[in-house]
């Protein structure tokens, strides 16, 4: 068995990276090694590979994390990156099933490096042995390590495995000879089909052909037996029903030979699926290794900064004096806090509110006041009340909170120049510099732009704290904790600051910064291009239009949207707005929601839906009923006909916030006609009552395999229609799309829902409606050019997905997207159409 000798298992890295320890890791309950011992990776490439032989045991929702257990039991845990679970499976396409048998090595998932690393607090991946084991590591820090790598050492406890030694199973082995009728051999696609068979088996089968056996579990041992047509294979199957699988091996073996003889089934892409691996850009010995905070890579002379340490008098004589400088300090800069709240979105806006919070603080204010009756000046008590809470947040122990310390500094260095009238920051770095900091205080990286400086490292500081979220939302590269050696640097030297290996190379080589300069100018090209993308409508090759709109929940999403392209709302999700309250937001505090999203999508068409609560959404204020089985009880639009009085204040309050021409509502988890027609008798009694006169859209959603069945007869009064493929996966397929187990297999690639959309298209078709899709497969670039394939005529995705989705189709022709669903939908399994649609796309 792979990785195992008598008393240990080895434990592989499960990507390439730079290897970590748990220490590093910005999260207690990792660093603490509360969940298991291992080690930490700083990704370099983007699959997560199996780092044993054994078994898939478990598989996060999200996809973020998957537990393989051994074959001698041991169980390890790949966790991606912290915080990843808030990424909702975005940034993770789960390749592996629960119950998988996997050899080490296999590909388990793929990873979008830059979606998880801009969208969440680290990348930093962890392997834990969560299974009671002792662990040793081979690691000591910083080290490039590879799938190769054995980097756990794990002492086995004596266990009873799968012995295939055993005379009893050895009894029930069976035996089958036959020539390979395939065409290609064992190549991916029946080799494939075979481990998915053999995976099924409690026992062990292997095929022998010459000299050499493969475990027929293993799609790589297949197709590295090097078959051939005419091939003399022997099929052998060891334990209970051993006869019973081998001849069911073999028919399966003919089965496919009969269908790719006849040129049925298409050929699985030979190269591998995905993007390319990121390659290592050569250093020399002298580079400074670092924590990667924000991901990008920058050539250009070092600049040290430097936050200004402004000098305070200890002592004041009137404290009432003192005090009120404090009061009005925190007013001027709560002023200019407050516009910036204003005009800025995204983090910036986040950090400015983070820092408004701090300046407000009741208890920095109160600590202040107590040094000022001991006769401190204002400075000095600001000042000793601000680090007294440093203090406090260093001892929590808790990283993410020590991180937060540089806030209260940035917060203090605000105050005290406001207080004495001195700069709070020193001269902008030069255009095209490297900076160089001890700690960067947010409030620096505030007024940076992209472009502004080539990049960041600082000595301290962590990949989780304000200023590394800013460097990443303004794409400045960025490291961080890269130690005192940075500071020594002199002003002037040429470095190269690598933020996906995590170096700075103070003494580069000519051919390492050609290199990087080539990288550098091909992902601006990159980027370039899909800004250009945000601009224009979007359009396929032969010019036909499709609409990319947008998800929303917060008005943050509609600014985003609005940045990224969107050309219209697709869905609104307002169950946020009603789940954050207390109570049931009134008729007037929803109108002035709707106005500020239909301000901010600036006129572009804005699909409301109803409230979508129930199922796997509660609302603490409403009881619902205790439902054994919720996902099939009150939710979506059965509950708000239930409780018709929340529905109408809804219905009232987008009728008169948002013009009749923007607005579109929309009706979640129809199942029949009646449902529609009765919410349409509401909006136009309300129309009526308050003296509206538009007629407005009324759309329903597609995500019950009812409403696919009767999506024809629904379409003669619906206005539009939109898939949600999330529910309608879940429903499709009859899996919980909250059930962790099930999570890989909950999948919207699946032939099955593909199937579906494309009924629907039909019955939309028939009534000359529009269709649209807004559930999760449409923030997918790669699945755009399927969905306009199968009839959908509105994208409607995540605000960040929307360029690469205008820039993907803007290369596809309307008979080229066809041609793709026709294939996709004859597939056997989401795998396989995700297997397709990376053979199109390479
Ligand atoms: C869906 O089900 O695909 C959808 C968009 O709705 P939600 O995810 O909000 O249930
Ligand atoms: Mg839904």
């Amino acid at each position: 068995m792979d990785g195992v000798d008598k008393q240990f298992e080895h434990v592989y890295a499960p990507m390439a990276g730079i290897f970590r320890l748990l220490d590093d890791v910005p999260d207690p309950a990792f660093a603490q090694r509360l969940i298991g011992d291992g080690f930490a990776i700083d990704p370099l490439d983007e699959y997560v590979r199996s780092p044993v032989s054994g078994t898939i045991i478990n598989i996060a929702r999200t996809g973020h994390a998957i537990t393989v257990r051994s074959h001698n039991n041991v169980e390890v845990l790949i966790h991606v990156g912290i915080d990843t679970v808030g990424l909702n499976g975005r940034g993770f396409d789960v390749l592996a099933t629960s119950g998988q048998v996997v050899s080490k090595g296999d590909i388990l998932i793929a990873l979008d490096l830059d979606l998880i690393c801009q969208e969440s607090a680290s990348l930093l991946t962890v392997i834990l042995v969560v299974s009671d084991h002792k662990v040793s590591c081979t690691g000591t820090g910083r080290e490039k390590i590879s799938p190769e790598n054995a980097v756990l050492s794990v002492a086995l406890r004596p266990v009873a495995g799968r012995d295939t030694d055993d005379p009893q199973q050895q009894n029930s082995a069976a035996h089958v000879q036959l020539s390979l009728r395939l065409p290609h051999g064992l190549h991916a696609r029946p080799s494939g089909r075979i481990a998915q068979l053999a995976r099924s088996f409690d026992g062990v089968i292997t095929i022998t052909y010459g000299e050499l056996t493969a475990d027929a579990t293993s799609i790589t041992a297949l197709m590295s037996l090097g078959t051939k047509a005419g091939s003399a294979i022997e099929i052998t199957a060891v334990g209970e029903r051993s006869g019973e699988i081998a001849n069911e091996l073999a028919r399966l073996l003919d089965e496919i030979a009969d269908l790719e003889c006849r040129g049925i089934i298409p050929q699985l892409p030979s190269a591998t699926p995905g993007k390319q691996l990121v390659n290592i850009i050569p250093m020399s010995p002298s580079a400074i290794p670092a924590v990667v905070a924000s991901h990008g890579l920058a050539i250009g002379p070092v600049h040290h900064w430097d936050a200004i340490d402004i000098e305070v008098h200890e002592f004041a004589h009137d404290s009432e004096a003192e005090q009120r400088r404090i009061s009005n300090a925190i007013s001027a800069i709560e002023t200019t806090l407050e516009d910036l709240i204003k005009n800025s979105s995204g983090a910036s806006k986040s950090i400015a509110e983070a820092h408004a919070a701090i300046l407000l603080d009741k208890s920095i204010q109160a600590a202040a006041d107590k040094f000022l009756l001991h006769g401190s000046s204002a400075e000095h008590a600001w000042r000793s009340a601000s680090r007294a809470q440093e203090t406090a947040l260093e001892a929590t122990g808790d990283q993410r909170l020590r991180e937060r310390v540089i806030d209260l500094r940035d917060v203090e260095r605000r105050m005290l120049a406001q207080l004495t009238g001195s700069e709070a920051t020193t001269m902008p770095p030069p255009i095209g510099s490297i900076v160089i900091c001890r700690d960067m205080p947010p409030s620096a990286l505030l007024s940076l732009t992209k472009g502004s400086v080539a990049g960041i490292c600082s000595a301290q500081g962590g990949a989780t704290s304000h200023a590394a979220i800013l460097a990443a939302s303004k794409s400045i590269p960025m490291l961080v904790a890269a130690g005192d050696d940075v500071l020594r640097l002199k002003d002037g030297t040429i470095v190269i600051l690598d933020a996906e290996t995590g170096r700075l190379d103070p003494c580069p080589e000519p051919e390492s910064m050609n290199e990087v300069a080539k990288r550098i100018s091909m992902q601006s090209s990159e980027a370039l291009t899909l800004m250009e993308a945000t601009k224009n409508m979007c359009r396929l090759a032969d010019g036909k239009r499709i609409d990319v709109f947008a998800n929303l929940a917060t008005l943050d999403d509609a600014h985003d949207a609005i940045e990224n392209g969107a050309e219209g709302c697709g869905l609104l999700r307002t169950e946020f707005m009603f789940a954050e309250s207390l109570k049931a937001p009134s008729e007037t505090a929803q109108k002035t929601q709707y106005r500020a999203f239909a301000k901010a999508m600036k006129g572009k068409p804005l699909i409301i839906r109803t409230l979508d609560v129930g199922g796997d959404k509660p609302l603490a204020y409403l009881p619902f009923p205790d439902e054994a089985n919720p996902a099939l009880g009150m939710r979506g639009i059965r509950f708000a006909l239930a409780e018709r009085d929340i529905l109408r204040t809804q219905i009232r309050a987008m009728i008169q916030s948002v013009p009749g021409n923007q607005l579109r509502i929309m009706l979640p988890m129809i199942v029949e006609l009646g449902e529609l027609l009765q919410v349409r008798d509401i909006v136009h009694s309300e129309c009526v009552s308050l003296g509206i006169n538009h007629n407005i859209q009324i759309g329903i959603m597609v995500e019950t395999p009812a409403a696919v069945l009767l999506a024809d007869q629904i379409a003669a009064h619906a206005d539009f229609l939109s898939i949600g493929s999330n529910d309608l996966s879940q429903y499709i397929l009859a899996m919980d799309r909250g059930n962790a187990p099930l999570a890989a297999r909950v999948d919207a690639y699946h032939p099955a829902v593909l199937r579906a959309i494309k009924q629907t298209a039909e019955g939309a078709a028939k009534h000359g409606r529009w269709l649209g899709i807004c559930g999760g497969l449409a923030s997918d670039y790669k699945a755009a050019p399927l969905l306009v394939g199968l009839g959908c005529d509105e994208l409607s995705a995540v605000p960040g997905a929307i360029p690469r989705i205008k820039h993907i189709l803007s290369d596809w022709t309307m008979d080229r997207c066809r041609a793709l669903a026709g294939r996709a939908l004859v597939q056997q399994s989401a795998k396989e159409v995700r297997a397709l649609i990376a053979g199109e796309m390479l």
